[in-house]
């Protein structure tokens, strides 16, 4: 194999490590001066089409008024129409949802699906609210965008406390301001309301298929592949059912209580069961109960976190013992924590690579919606598997091409697409 170069290690300060932005600025620099990109197109890429703010005043239930702020950002509409989440959470910020929705356009090119990127956010406290004052949020917010989202302009999907009855509200507004029934306008709805098969399971069905690309790299088997899953959520928990189930060996599930651990392999869905009955993963009688920090670093050949951002930082990367990083959990990886991975020979599946198999799912979704022709499962898996395949492959090709980690490559490649694409379409006016 050739020799890589590492990426440098990152300017700035460390209390800059946990903030997505400069997270997702220091992976765009790092690649696109890697690909010698000119300074406009930088420009270009580095800016969001465009930044929608709304002030959303609600009715609550007790009769009071309240205004809530939301945002919808489009990134890049250069490929196709945006894609990508809305969230709910009391902390949702601009600098945030312009972060996520970068990162939408690089996962979308990197997997070649023909979107955009964008996101969407509301700032409020979900648990604070009735589902009748969500749905009230939910309406107010879709009208607010009618003009700027649609099947062919921008496409969003559920993302931190928003669900399928969130699209179904947002798919039900949008058709009746449209005057008919228009459920392409966004993915991650009700099976019944013109969802994909196969939606809930294709992030982790996604990690599974590219980790066993990477196992084939170095040789090995599936039965002799330990793996550490953290987050026991929909990626982590169908990441373990699917790879379970394919013969990989799950020593420990690491969840925000506690972590269990059993060399032979974990029974995962005796495992479930136990945590739907008792609320938590310890405790199962067929394994041992762990520190959570202790299982995250135990020796194993894939490590795949799959709860939440900025669990390996440059505090604790050096203390990792895994041949392969698999990141199923958006940025799971800080950029300081990089240099840390490359120098021990971490082979790393980057997040917009390794966890895309949601977003692809939900193409062929805005696809069925679009024919008003829907597939079955094993289609949905077969056409799934077919480009995380490729992707994998591509991004590898890339890494090997131009002697750099997967991280850059990916983003490198992802840069590059989109760049082609603005360059052919060409600067309107
Ligand atoms: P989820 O809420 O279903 O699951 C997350 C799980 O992680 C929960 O069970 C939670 O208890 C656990 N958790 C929280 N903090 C933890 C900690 N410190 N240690 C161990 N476990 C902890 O969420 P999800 O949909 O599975 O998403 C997980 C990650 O994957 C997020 O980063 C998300 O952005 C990303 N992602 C999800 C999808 C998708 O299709 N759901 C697609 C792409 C990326």
């Amino acid at each position: 194999m050739q020799e890589v170069i590492a990426p440098p290690l990152p300017k700035g300060e460390v209390e800059d490590e946990f903030n997505p932005l400069l997270s997702a600025e220091a992976r765009f620099d790092e690649a696109a001066a890697r690909l010698n990109l000119d300074e406009g197109m930088q420009k270009v890429l580095r800016s969001p089409a465009r930044e929608v703010i709304l002030h959303i005043p609600i009715q609550l239930d007790d009769g009071r008024l309240e205004v809530f702020t939301g945002y919808r950002v489009q990134h890049s509409i250069a490929r196709g129409p945006g894609k990508g989440g809305i969230r709910y959470a009391p902390d949702v910020t601009l600098d945030e949802v312009r972060a996520l929705a970068s990162w939408m356009t690089w996962k979308c090119a990197v997997c070649n699906v023909p979107f955009g990127g964008a996101k969407g956010g509301v700032i409020c406290d979900p648990n604070l609210l009735s589902p009748s004052e969500l749905e009230r949020i939910t309406r107010r917010y879709t009208a607010e965008l009618f003009d700027f989202i649609g099947p062919e302009k921008d496409v969003p999907a559920p993302d931190m406390n928003t669900t399928e009855q969130t699209m179904a509200w947002i798919m039900d507004t949008y058709s009746m301001h449209a005057r008919h029934t228009q459920t392409a306008v966004v993915t991650g709805k009700p099976i019944d309301l013109g969802g994909s098969r196969g939606r809930t399971e294709a992030t982790g069905r996604g990690c599974m298929i590219v980790t066993e690309q990477a196992l084939r790299r170095f040789g090995l088997e599936r039965s002799s592949a330990r793996v550490v899953i953290q987050g026991f959520g929909n990626v982590g928990g169908m990441s373990a059912k699917l790879m379970a189930r394919a013969g990989f060996k799950i020593i420990s599930v690491i969840e925000a209580d506690g972590a269990v651990y059993n060399p032979r392999g974990l029974d995962i869905p005796a495992l479930m069961k136990h945590s739907r009955e008792t609320g938590s993963v310890t405790g199962f009688s067929e394994a041992e109960d762990m520190d959570r920090d202790e299982a995250f670093f135990l020796e194993t050949e894939i490590l795949l976190p799959a709860a939440k951002e900025n669990v390996i930082t440059s505090h604790n990367a050096h203390r990792l013992r895994t041949k392969i990083l698999c990141e199923g959990a958006n940025g799971p990886t800080t950029h300081f924590a990089d240099p840390v991975l490359a120098e021990k020979g971490i082979f790393v599946i980057p997040d917009i690579l390794a966890n895309a198999g949601g977003v692809t799912v939900s193409y062929f979704e805005w696809v069925q919606d679009r024919q008003g022709y829907f597939w079955n499962e094993q289609t949905v898996n077969d056409r799934l598997e077919e480009i995380m395949v490729n992707s994998f492959r591509d991004v590898v090709a890339y890494a090997e091409k131009h002697g750099v980690h997967n991280r850059t490559a990916a983003y490198m490649l992802a840069l590059d697409r989109v760049a082609f694409a603005i360059k052919l379409r060409g600067i309107y006016a």
